[in-house]
């Protein structure tokens, strides 16, 4: 399986970690699964390869493949693995942009194992989706 880290967006493919040549988000062709849309995520390319990373509407994910004159040559697997962070490695203003300040100071409890509010926890959860689409984080508590 062929994978697209998130937030740094590097693309491991054929057991190598490729750096991101562009992050433009295009209209790349159809989903084949769906028939909606594809957007790119990412573009990477090898020696003899143009590689875009694609995503439709329902989230189904397709890496295409390319050769360097961008003749289409195949649709591949792709998965996208997103970094689990620690609250404390998250700046705060990013933190404030989703949660209460009650639901970061009970994030941070928790993760130091200190007692904290179970119901702001809960909350803070339910959360964790938007903030990883805002921020391309996954957070970890
Ligand atoms: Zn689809």
């Amino acid at each position: 399986m062929n994978r697209l880290e998130r937030p740094s967006h590097g693309l491991i493919f054929e057991g190598n970690t490729l750096e991101p040549v562009s992050l433009e988000h295009n209209m790349v062709g159809f989903c084949s699964r769906c028939d909606q849309d594809l957007e790119s995520l990412a573009y990477h390319c090898t020696e003899s390869k143009w590689l875009i990373s694609a995503k439709c509407r329902n989230d189904h994910l397709v890496l295409m493949c390319y050769d360097r004159q961008w003749n289409w040559q195949s649709d591949c697997d792709l998965e996208i693995y997103t970094e689990k962070a620690s609250i404390s490695s998250i700046a705060g203003e990013k933190l404030q942009a989703v949660f209460t300040q009650a639901e970061i100071r009970d994030m941070i409890a928790c993760q130091q194992g200190l007692p904290y509010t179970r119901q702001n926890l809960y909350r803070a959860r339910a959360k964790y989706d938007k903030f990883e689409k805002l921020f391309g984080i996954r957070i970890d508590v």
